[in-house]
C-alpha cells in the first residue's frame, strides 16, 4: 500500500477555520443531497493496490498449475476471487477468510499450502457505500454502476452483502493433465441456484482495456452468509443489500515464472472464449 503525501503549504489559522467551515458545509450538503456517500471517492483512498496472479488468457489456454501459495497470496489481500491448482473450484476471500467452493457444491477452508493458478485480491477499504433496496439483476446492476460510478478506467473491488431473491452460481471440477482449455471445462460446470438467500458477492470491476489480462467488466463470486455454498456468479437478483466499493489505481501482476507460461501463444484475442467461459 502506498500513500501520496500532499504538499501542504503554510496556512494561516483563519484560513484553516474558513476551510474547515467550508468542508463541514460541503459534507452536510453532500449528506442532504445524496445521503450515502461516505467519502469523496474521487479523491481519496485510491492508493491501495489490486494484486492479480497470472492472466485470464493463460487460464483460458488451460494453464492451471499453481503460481503462488495461498499463504503468500494472503500477504497481498484479504478480499478477492480466484481458483486452485488444477482449476479445483472457485475461491472467495472475505474478511481475511479464504474459501474453496468445489464442483460438488461443498465449501472448504483454504489451507496456506494450497496454490492459486489465477487470483485477484486486495485489502478492501470502503471508498463508497450505498444501500441497494431496489431489486436489480446482474445486467441492471452493471448499468446502475456504470451510471453511478464515474471512474471507469481504474479497478474497483466490489462487495454486495445482504439478501438476494436469487443467485445463480457455478463451480468447476478439478482437471487432470493435459489440461483442457477453460471453455471445455465450463461446458461441464455445475450450476447452483439459490432463492431468498443471504450472503455476499465478492469481486472486481476491471476496465475494458484489461482484455487479455483480466475479465473486462465485472467478475463476481458468491458465498452464502453461513459459508456453506456459493460459486462464480452467473446471475443474481438483489432484494435488500449494501453495496461497497473500493477504488484502486494500482495493479500488481504476478506472472507464472514457468516454461509452460512462456511457451503459451498469447498473441490472438480470446475475447469470445472469455465471454463463453466467464459470463
Ligand atoms: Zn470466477
Amino acid at each position: 500500500m502506498r500513500y501520496y503525501e500532499p504538499q501542504i503549504t503554510k496556512m494561516t489559522t483563519s484560513r484553516t477555520v474558513y476551510l474547515g467551515i467550508a468542508c463541514i458545509t460541503c459534507f452536510i450538503l453532500g449528506v442532504l443531497a445524496g445521503g450515502y456517500v461516505i467519502d469523496d471517492y474521487s479523491v481519496h483512498n485510491h492508493d491501495d493496490s489490486v494484486t492479480q496472479v497470472s492472466t485470464i488468457d493463460a487460464i483460458l489456454a488451460g494453464l492451471y498449475d499453481g503460481v503462488i501459495s495461498y499463504g503468500e497470496l494472503k500477504s497481498y489481500g484479504t478480499f478477492g476471487i480466484g481458483t486452485f491448482e488444477g482449476l479445483d473450484g472457485e475461491m472467495v476471500a472475505l474478511d481475511g477468510n479464504f474459501y474453496q467452493i468445489k464442483a460438488d457444491g461443498a465449501v472448504y477452508r483454504v489451507d496456506d499450502s494450497m496454490t492459486a493458478p489465477f487470483a485477484c485480491v486486495t485489502f478492501f477499504e470502503n471508498d463508497y457505500e450505498i444501500p441497494l433496496q431496489v431489486s436489480m439483476d446482474y445486467t441492471q446492476f452493471q448499468d446502475y454502476l456504470d451510471d453511478t460510478i464515474r471512474e471507469k478506467n481504474i479497478f474497483h473491488a466490489v462487495k454486495i452483502k445482504g439478501v438476494f431473491y436469487y443467485v445463480k452460481a457455478r463451480s468447476v471440477p478439478r482437471q487432470e493433465k493435459p489440461y483442457p482449455p477453460l471453455v471445455e471445462v465450463t461446458a461441464n460446470q455445475t450450476i447452483f441456484e439459490f432463492n431468498e438467500v443471504s450472503g455476499t458477492i465478492v469481486g472486481f470491476y476491471c476496465p475494458d482495456y484489461v482484455e487479455g489480462l483480466n475479465v473486462p467488466g465485472y467478475h463476481l463470486h458468491f458465498i452464502t452468509a453461513d459459508k456453506t455454498a456459493g460459486g462464480h456468479v452467473l446471475e443474481f437478483q438483489v432484494k435488500d443489500a449494501q453495496l461497497s466499493v473500493d477504488f484502486s489505481s494500482e495493479l500488481r501482476l504476478i506472472l507464472p515464472p514457468t516454461e509452460e507460461f512462456n511457451r503459451l501463444d498469447l498473441t490472438g484475442s480470446k475475447k469470445e472464449e472469455m465471454e463463453e467461459a466467464e459470463k
